[in-house]
Protein backbone atom coordinates (compact mmCIF):
# COMPACT_ATOMS: atom_id res chain seq x y z
CA UNK A 1 0.00 0.00 0.00
CA UNK A 2 1.56 3.16 -0.85
CA UNK A 3 0.93 6.23 1.29
CA UNK A 4 0.73 9.37 -0.33
CA UNK A 5 -0.22 12.62 0.99
CA UNK A 6 -1.78 14.04 -1.93
CA UNK A 7 -3.86 10.80 -3.43
CA UNK A 8 -4.34 9.22 -0.11
CA UNK A 9 -3.58 5.63 0.08
CA UNK A 10 -3.77 3.35 -3.09
CA UNK A 11 -2.42 0.64 -4.31
CA UNK A 12 -2.48 1.20 -7.65
CA UNK A 13 -3.62 3.61 -10.69
CA UNK A 14 -4.72 2.58 -13.88
CA UNK A 15 -6.68 4.00 -16.54
CA UNK A 16 -9.71 2.06 -18.04
CA UNK A 17 -13.27 2.12 -20.20
CA UNK A 18 -16.15 0.12 -19.73
CA UNK A 19 -15.97 -2.75 -22.52
CA UNK A 20 -19.98 -3.00 -22.70
CA UNK A 21 -21.45 -0.67 -25.41
CA UNK A 22 -24.37 -0.30 -23.90
CA UNK A 23 -22.78 0.86 -20.55
CA UNK A 24 -20.62 3.54 -22.66
CA UNK A 25 -23.63 4.86 -25.44
CA UNK A 26 -25.37 5.91 -21.70
CA UNK A 27 -22.09 6.77 -19.42
CA UNK A 28 -19.54 9.35 -19.43
CA UNK A 29 -15.69 8.83 -19.34
CA UNK A 30 -15.82 5.43 -20.14
CA UNK A 31 -18.71 3.90 -18.03
CA UNK A 32 -16.40 3.16 -15.53
CA UNK A 33 -18.98 3.78 -12.33
CA UNK A 34 -21.96 2.05 -14.05
CA UNK A 35 -19.53 -0.81 -15.30
CA UNK A 36 -18.15 -1.59 -11.68
CA UNK A 37 -21.39 -1.47 -10.29
CA UNK A 38 -23.01 -4.01 -12.45
CA UNK A 39 -20.38 -6.41 -12.36
CA UNK A 40 -20.07 -6.10 -8.48
CA UNK A 41 -24.38 -6.59 -8.77
CA UNK A 42 -23.62 -9.56 -11.02
CA UNK A 43 -21.02 -11.34 -9.24
CA UNK A 44 -23.25 -10.93 -5.92
CA UNK A 45 -20.43 -8.23 -4.03
CA UNK A 46 -23.51 -5.85 -3.33
CA UNK A 47 -27.07 -6.86 -3.89
CA UNK A 48 -27.83 -3.24 -4.82
CA UNK A 49 -26.39 0.30 -4.90
CA UNK A 50 -28.03 4.00 -4.39
CA UNK A 51 -27.58 5.92 -7.73
CA UNK A 52 -27.97 9.55 -8.48
CA UNK A 53 -31.14 9.73 -11.41
CA UNK A 54 -33.08 12.50 -13.22
CA UNK A 55 -35.75 13.83 -11.59
CA UNK A 56 -39.31 14.25 -12.54
CA UNK A 57 -39.41 17.52 -13.21
CA UNK A 58 -35.77 18.73 -13.69
CA UNK A 59 -33.06 15.97 -15.40
CA UNK A 60 -30.19 18.08 -14.20
CA UNK A 61 -31.54 18.22 -10.53
CA UNK A 62 -31.08 14.46 -9.51
CA UNK A 63 -32.36 12.63 -6.49
CA UNK A 64 -31.37 9.28 -5.69
CA UNK A 65 -32.82 5.94 -6.46
CA UNK A 66 -31.99 2.02 -4.90
CA UNK A 67 -30.99 0.11 -8.17
CA UNK A 68 -30.81 -3.26 -8.12
CA UNK A 69 -30.85 -4.06 -11.63
CA UNK A 70 -28.43 -3.32 -14.26
CA UNK A 71 -31.38 -1.37 -16.01
CA UNK A 72 -31.84 0.58 -13.20
CA UNK A 73 -27.77 1.26 -12.22
CA UNK A 74 -27.76 2.73 -15.46
CA UNK A 75 -30.61 5.08 -15.14
CA UNK A 76 -28.21 6.96 -13.07
CA UNK A 77 -25.05 6.92 -15.66
CA UNK A 78 -23.85 10.17 -16.30
CA UNK A 79 -22.28 12.95 -14.46
CA UNK A 80 -24.43 15.43 -12.95
CA UNK A 81 -23.32 18.25 -11.57
CA UNK A 82 -25.21 19.55 -8.44
CA UNK A 83 -25.51 17.07 -5.15
CA UNK A 84 -27.47 14.03 -4.59
CA UNK A 85 -28.36 12.84 -1.11
CA UNK A 86 -27.42 9.19 -2.27
CA UNK A 87 -26.75 8.26 1.30
CA UNK A 88 -30.29 9.58 3.02
CA UNK A 89 -31.11 6.16 1.54
CA UNK A 90 -29.25 4.02 3.06
CA UNK A 91 -31.56 2.83 6.09
CA UNK A 92 -34.77 2.10 3.09
CA UNK A 93 -32.34 0.12 1.42
CA UNK A 94 -31.38 -1.90 4.52
CA UNK A 95 -35.08 -1.63 5.79
CA UNK A 96 -37.84 -1.70 3.19
CA UNK A 97 -35.30 -3.24 0.65
CA UNK A 98 -34.01 -6.07 2.39
CA UNK A 99 -30.52 -5.06 1.35
CA UNK A 100 -26.87 -7.20 2.73
CA UNK A 101 -24.42 -6.00 0.48
CA UNK A 102 -25.02 -2.23 -0.27
CA UNK A 103 -22.90 -0.65 -2.88
CA UNK A 104 -22.68 3.41 -2.88
CA UNK A 105 -21.44 5.80 -5.46
CA UNK A 106 -20.37 9.45 -3.84
CA UNK A 107 -18.43 12.29 -3.80
CA UNK A 108 -15.24 12.53 -1.28
CA UNK A 109 -17.23 14.15 1.16
CA UNK A 110 -20.07 11.49 0.65
CA UNK A 111 -17.40 8.88 0.98
CA UNK A 112 -16.20 10.65 4.50
CA UNK A 113 -19.97 10.82 5.85
CA UNK A 114 -20.01 7.08 5.01
CA UNK A 115 -16.95 6.28 7.14
CA UNK A 116 -17.91 8.06 9.53
CA UNK A 117 -20.99 6.87 9.74
CA UNK A 118 -19.46 3.18 9.86
CA UNK A 119 -16.79 4.44 12.78
CA UNK A 120 -19.88 6.07 14.87
CA UNK A 121 -23.03 4.01 13.45
CA UNK A 122 -24.94 6.26 15.97
CA UNK A 123 -28.58 6.28 14.47
CA UNK A 124 -27.33 3.44 11.94
CA UNK A 125 -26.96 0.43 13.86
CA UNK A 126 -27.24 -2.28 11.96
CA UNK A 127 -27.16 -0.22 8.36
CA UNK A 128 -23.46 0.08 8.37
CA UNK A 129 -22.06 -3.40 8.30
CA UNK A 130 -24.17 -4.22 5.61
CA UNK A 131 -22.44 -1.51 3.39
CA UNK A 132 -20.29 -3.81 0.88
CA UNK A 133 -18.47 -1.55 -1.34
CA UNK A 134 -17.56 2.53 -1.56
CA UNK A 135 -16.90 4.22 -4.81
CA UNK A 136 -15.88 7.41 -5.14
CA UNK A 137 -15.81 10.22 -7.84
CA UNK A 138 -13.13 12.83 -7.91
CA UNK A 139 -13.94 16.41 -7.37
CA UNK A 140 -13.07 19.89 -7.59
CA UNK A 141 -16.25 21.84 -6.39
CA UNK A 142 -19.98 21.25 -6.53
CA UNK A 143 -22.80 23.60 -7.35
CA UNK A 144 -26.33 24.05 -5.94
CA UNK A 145 -28.88 23.51 -8.52
CA UNK A 146 -29.88 27.08 -8.66
CA UNK A 147 -26.45 27.68 -10.10
CA UNK A 148 -26.56 25.07 -12.89
CA UNK A 149 -29.80 26.66 -13.86
CA UNK A 150 -27.96 29.98 -13.75
CA UNK A 151 -25.13 28.43 -16.29
CA UNK A 152 -27.72 26.69 -18.46
CA UNK A 153 -30.09 29.75 -18.69
CA UNK A 154 -28.30 32.80 -18.02
CA UNK A 155 -24.74 31.97 -19.65
CA UNK A 156 -25.55 29.53 -22.25
CA UNK A 157 -29.38 30.69 -23.15
CA UNK A 158 -31.32 27.31 -23.72
CA UNK A 159 -33.53 25.61 -20.68
CA UNK A 160 -32.00 22.49 -18.85
CA UNK A 161 -34.70 20.11 -20.57
CA UNK A 162 -32.79 21.05 -23.84
CA UNK A 163 -29.23 20.10 -22.31
CA UNK A 164 -28.59 16.44 -23.11
CA UNK A 165 -24.93 16.54 -21.09
CA UNK A 166 -22.43 18.29 -19.28
CA UNK A 167 -18.57 17.89 -19.15
CA UNK A 168 -15.48 19.82 -17.26
CA UNK A 169 -13.19 19.53 -19.16
CA UNK A 170 -10.01 21.34 -20.15
CA UNK A 171 -10.80 24.62 -17.84
CA UNK A 172 -14.24 24.57 -18.83
CA UNK A 173 -17.72 23.39 -18.33
CA UNK A 174 -18.97 22.35 -21.93
CA UNK A 175 -23.46 22.32 -22.11
CA UNK A 176 -24.68 20.15 -25.26
CA UNK A 177 -27.69 21.00 -25.78
CA UNK A 178 -30.46 20.18 -28.98
CA UNK A 179 -29.26 23.88 -30.95
CA UNK A 180 -25.43 22.92 -29.91
CA UNK A 181 -23.16 23.53 -27.42
CA UNK A 182 -22.15 26.20 -24.84
CA UNK A 183 -18.86 26.13 -22.92
CA UNK A 184 -18.36 28.46 -19.55
CA UNK A 185 -15.08 29.07 -18.33
CA UNK A 186 -14.58 27.59 -14.76
CA UNK A 187 -12.80 31.21 -13.78
CA UNK A 188 -16.64 32.22 -14.34
CA UNK A 189 -18.29 30.07 -12.50
CA UNK A 190 -16.28 30.41 -9.64
CA UNK A 191 -18.39 32.10 -6.61
CA UNK A 192 -21.66 29.97 -8.04
CA UNK A 193 -19.89 26.76 -6.06
CA UNK A 194 -21.47 25.58 -2.41
CA UNK A 195 -19.65 27.23 -0.05
CA UNK A 196 -18.54 24.31 1.89
CA UNK A 197 -16.32 23.14 -1.10
CA UNK A 198 -13.78 26.05 -0.33
CA UNK A 199 -12.81 24.46 2.63
CA UNK A 200 -12.46 20.58 1.32
CA UNK A 201 -9.30 19.29 1.11
CA UNK A 202 -9.94 15.58 -0.93
CA UNK A 203 -10.01 15.63 -4.50
CA UNK A 204 -9.85 11.70 -5.24
CA UNK A 205 -12.38 10.40 -2.69
CA UNK A 206 -9.01 9.22 -0.53
CA UNK A 207 -11.50 6.88 2.00
CA UNK A 208 -13.17 4.99 -0.47
CA UNK A 209 -12.30 1.19 -1.74
CA UNK A 210 -12.00 2.58 -5.11
CA UNK A 211 -11.97 5.83 -6.52
CA UNK A 212 -12.24 7.19 -10.62
CA UNK A 213 -12.34 10.18 -12.55
CA UNK A 214 -12.19 11.74 -15.97
CA UNK A 215 -8.48 13.52 -15.35
CA UNK A 216 -5.42 11.89 -16.06
CA UNK A 217 -6.98 9.54 -18.42
CA UNK A 218 -7.65 10.10 -22.60
CA UNK A 219 -11.08 10.93 -23.41
CA UNK A 220 -13.58 8.40 -23.00
CA UNK A 221 -11.67 6.94 -20.33
CA UNK A 222 -10.78 7.14 -16.62
CA UNK A 223 -8.32 6.74 -14.11
CA UNK A 224 -9.46 4.23 -11.60
CA UNK A 225 -7.03 4.32 -8.09
CA UNK A 226 -7.70 1.03 -6.52
CA UNK A 227 -6.65 1.52 -2.66
CA UNK A 228 -8.90 -1.02 -0.38
CA UNK A 229 -7.67 -4.91 -0.69
CA UNK A 230 -11.69 -4.87 -1.48
CA UNK A 231 -11.80 -2.45 -4.06
CA UNK A 232 -8.11 -4.12 -5.62
CA UNK A 233 -9.99 -7.23 -6.21
CA UNK A 234 -12.56 -6.03 -7.41
CA UNK A 235 -11.14 -4.31 -10.35
CA UNK A 236 -8.70 -7.30 -10.51
CA UNK A 237 -11.76 -9.45 -11.23
CA UNK A 238 -13.83 -7.50 -13.50
CA UNK A 239 -10.28 -7.29 -15.61
CA UNK A 240 -9.80 -10.81 -15.64
CA UNK A 241 -13.56 -11.40 -16.73
CA UNK A 242 -12.43 -8.84 -19.63
CA UNK A 243 -15.48 -6.35 -18.47
CA UNK A 244 -13.16 -3.54 -18.76
CA UNK A 245 -10.50 -2.64 -21.00
CA UNK A 246 -7.57 -1.03 -19.38
CA UNK A 247 -4.10 1.09 -20.12
CA UNK A 248 -1.30 2.32 -17.89
CA UNK A 249 -1.93 5.41 -16.72
CA UNK A 250 0.70 7.84 -18.65
CA UNK A 251 3.32 9.32 -15.68
CA UNK A 252 3.42 12.33 -17.55
CA UNK A 253 2.09 16.02 -17.69
CA UNK A 254 -1.71 14.61 -19.43
CA UNK A 255 -1.32 11.33 -16.74
CA UNK A 256 -0.41 11.51 -13.25
CA UNK A 257 1.28 14.24 -13.41
CA UNK A 258 -2.25 16.41 -13.87
CA UNK A 259 -3.76 13.94 -11.48
CA UNK A 260 -1.18 15.10 -8.65
CA UNK A 261 -1.56 18.43 -9.50
CA UNK A 262 -5.50 19.33 -9.35
CA UNK A 263 -5.51 17.58 -6.27
CA UNK A 264 -2.47 19.10 -4.86
CA UNK A 265 -3.80 22.43 -5.83
CA UNK A 266 -7.27 22.24 -4.08
CA UNK A 267 -5.69 20.81 -1.04
CA UNK A 268 -3.67 24.19 -1.15
CA UNK A 269 -6.00 26.23 -2.15
CA UNK A 270 -8.54 25.04 0.42
CA UNK A 271 -6.42 25.08 3.32
CA UNK A 272 -5.71 28.79 2.85
CA UNK A 273 -9.24 29.65 3.19
CA UNK A 274 -9.08 26.91 6.33
CA UNK A 275 -6.62 29.28 7.82
CA UNK A 276 -8.44 32.67 7.14
CA UNK A 277 -11.49 30.89 8.83
CA UNK A 278 -9.67 30.06 11.62
CA UNK A 279 -7.80 33.30 11.87
CA UNK A 280 -11.13 34.65 12.15
CA UNK A 281 -11.39 32.84 15.26
CA UNK A 282 -14.65 30.47 13.05
CA UNK A 283 -14.28 27.13 13.49
CA UNK A 284 -14.43 25.01 10.88
CA UNK A 285 -15.11 20.93 12.15
CA UNK A 286 -12.61 18.02 11.41
CA UNK A 287 -9.93 20.68 10.16
CA UNK A 288 -7.03 22.21 11.49
CA UNK A 289 -4.77 25.60 10.60
CA UNK A 290 -1.57 24.73 8.52
CA UNK A 291 -0.25 28.09 9.67
CA UNK A 292 2.78 26.68 10.94
CA UNK A 293 3.25 24.85 8.11
CA UNK A 294 0.91 24.49 5.15
CA UNK A 295 2.20 20.27 4.33
CA UNK A 296 0.73 21.21 0.49
CA UNK A 297 2.82 24.29 -0.35
CA UNK A 298 5.75 23.22 -1.57
CA UNK A 299 4.25 20.06 -3.83
S1 LIG B 1 -15.69 19.80 -3.28
FE1 LIG B 1 -15.67 18.53 -1.47
S2 LIG B 1 -17.40 19.28 -0.26
FE2 LIG B 1 -17.70 19.98 -2.37
S3 LIG B 1 -18.98 18.39 -3.29
FE3 LIG B 1 -16.84 17.93 -3.77
S4 LIG B 1 -16.20 16.52 -2.19
FE4 LIG B 1 -18.06 17.50 -1.49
Amino acid sequence: MIHDSILGPYQEIITAKAKDNKVTSKSQDGGIVSSIMIYALEKNIIDGTIVAVPSKDDPWNPEPMIATTKKEILKGAGTKYTMCPNLSLIKEATREYGLEKIGTIGTPCQVMGLRKMQTYPMGARNVTDKIALSLGIYCMENFPYESIKTFIQDKVGVKPSQVTKMNITKGKLFITHTEGEGKIPLKETHGYEQSGCNYCLDYVAELADVSCGSVGAKPGWSTIIKRTDKGKSLIDQAIEDDVLETAPIDEGKFGLEMLNKLATNKKKKNQKNIDKKLDLGLNIPFTHSSKKENPYENR
